[in-house]
């Protein structure tokens, strides 16, 4: 649990709340809020067990949000789509970038897409970065820059996910 940017932090205790105060302008806020009873051992051993669990849960829970965050970011991710615009006997082909992350990135006419949930999107990522772009130049597509774990929304970590694959 973070307080950064906050002047009280509250945790929700079940029957109450633990209120801490972060900065001098949060002190000033609980002051006046008249005498309030000091918290205990057991209730600071109850809000790092809440805290505790909250973290688990957050980091055993939250998958990928499809963003495109990491593949914006990544120095080495260069997919994009093609659409064509075209006004009377004009027309432009333009291409503009796109992320493997994208649910409308393989959606062919049909309606079918052969990557139908992030599971799928991710493993081509990974595939793509780690293995065909191995095989086919010689070199991994990923230079290890850190923007793509630094910046996950929900601290998907590439190096874990590598980590853990190799053990396989
Ligand atoms: S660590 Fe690798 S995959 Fe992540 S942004 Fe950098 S180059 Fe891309
Ligand atoms: S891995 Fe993280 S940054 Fe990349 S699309 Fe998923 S949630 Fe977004």
């Amino acid at each position: 649990m973070s307080s950064e940017g906050a002047d009280v932090c509250l945790t929700d205790m079940g029957d109450t709340y633990l209120a801490e105060c972060v900065t001098p302008k949060g002190e000033e806020l609980l002051k006046k809020m008249g005498d309030l009873p000091a918290a205990d051992e057991a209730l600071e051993t109850k809000r790092q067990e809440l805290s505790d669990a909250a973290e688990k849960e957050v980091n055993s829970s939250v998958s990928c949000l499809a963003c495109g965050t990491c593949t914006y970011l990544c120095p080495t991710c260069h997919c994009f789509d093609i659409t064509d615009e075209v006004k009377r006997e004009d027309g432009k082909r333009i291409r503009s970038w796109d992320s493997c992350m994208s649910w409308l990135f393989t959606i062919e006419t049909s309606g079918h897409n052969p990557r139908p949930s992030q599971k799928e999107r991710w493993r081509q990522r990974l595939m793509h970065k780690f293995k065909y772009f191995a095989d086919n130049f010689d070199a991994i597509a990923c230079v290890g820059c850190g923007r793509c774990v630094m910046y996950c929304p929900v601290n998907i970590d590439i190096r874990k996910i590598v980590t853990d694959i190799s053990k396989l």
